[in-house]
């Protein structure tokens, strides 16, 4: 059974970004209303900006390229902070990739300002009050296909799998902020596999029916579950 929600949805506008404050055990349905749309995703600790979504800490956890359903994501401190408790998508997400940010659109030929998704992150926490730290941190990229190819090391980037009205539910394992972006790219063809044009996603905060599945503990290999025992 999927969870539901008690709150209307709120649109993030194509090419913007917007940023929700979570309890623990709360959580976030994110919804590809068009199935086309690149979703970028940070976490904070709500008491402590300075401890923040961890793409290379949950990696660690996981012993994962990218994450799939029941993973939790850690914090810079290794503390779990969301877990993935629902995803009707295909389940390809991407943690490899950097947000946009300007420069990047700089280097791919844009003159003057171009929307993107590290400003859209600030603009995000502005808008309730609060400033990151820091402008550049690594997003889990929602909906994004990233492929490792057959030599296990070379990248391909390509359009999102997912169809419209794919949902990832997102639980909160502590009180945190949560900011998304709804990607701005429309040079590298990451958007839906025949327009790259920057749609609309949809929010919900998930407050009734979320999973208690408890979070998976961090992987440790044999030799130091034998130290320990
Ligand atoms: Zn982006």
């Amino acid at each position: 059974m999927h969870p539901t929600s008690d709150a209307s949805p709120v649109v993030v506008p194509a090419g913007h970004g917007k940023a929700v404050r979570l309890r623990a055990s709360e959580a976030l349905r994110i919804v590809n209303t068009h199935g086309t749309q690149v979703v970028d995703c940070w976490a904070w600790n709500a008491y402590d900006l300075d401890e923040y979504m961890c793409m290379e800490a949950t990696r660690v956890w996981t012993q994962r390229l990218n994450p799939a359903l029941g993973d939790s994501f850690v914090t810079n401190r290794r503390n779990p902070i969301l877990t993935i408790v629902d995803d009707t998508s295909p389940g390809v997400h991407d943690t490899f990739m950097a947000a946009c940010d300007l420069r990047r659109y700089e280097l791919l030929g844009v003159r003057g300002y171009h929307r993107n998704c590290c400003d859209n992150m600030m603009e995000g926490m502005f808008d309730i009050g609060l400033t990151p730290p820091r402008r550049n941190l690594a997003s889990f990229n929602i909906f994004m296909n990233i492929r490792v190819q057959a030599d296990g090391n070379t990248l391909a980037t390509l359009p999102t799998e997912s169809k419209p009205g794919d949902a990832i539910t997102l639980r909160a394992d502590m009180d945190c902020f949560v900011a998304l972006s709804a990607c701005p790219q429309d040079i590298v063809k990451i958007q839906g596999k025949h327009d790259n044009t920057p749609r609309d996603v949809a929010l919900q905060i998930v407050r009734a029916g979320v999973s208690r599945a408890p979070v998976r503990g961090p992987w440790v290999p044999d030799t130091a579950q034998g130290a320990i025992g």
